[in-house]
């Protein structure tokens, strides 16, 4: 599934960036605390790259864009791989976009 691999994704960058600075702590001689910080800014920017697609409505099969598509009585089926996906109403509804870069709601399972 799309989402599977967008965790994956976060999860690859989360341990390159952490052996780097453990590493570069290491290897380098480079004082621990400075390091640990850039470390830390690093993986939030690219854990928000990373789910910055989730702002929109879209399909945690495929990653298909579901804006525009109504939704049913279980949720929005996805026309490309048939998945039902709970989206939230107000993000169907063009909601104003909002800045925050916490993690989306995920699927509900029943
Ligand atoms: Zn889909």
């Amino acid at each position: 599934m799309w989402i599977q691999k967008v965790r994956l994704k976060a999860l690859a960058w989360v341990a390159a960036i952490a052996l780097a600075a453990v590493g570069a702590i290491s290897i380098f001689a480079i004082p621990a605390i400075p390091v640990l910080g850039v470390a830390v800014a690093v993986v939030a920017v690219a854990l928000n790259q990373l789910g910055h697609r989730l702002t929109q409505p879209t399909c945690y099969g495929c990653g298909s864009n579901l804006t525009g598509q109504t939704p049913g009585q279980y949720g929005i089926v996805c026309r490309g791989c048939g998945i039902i996906n709970h989206v939230d109403p107000r993000r169907l509804a063009g909601a104003p976009k909002s800045d925050h870069a916490g993690p989306p709601e995920g699927p509900v399972s029943t």
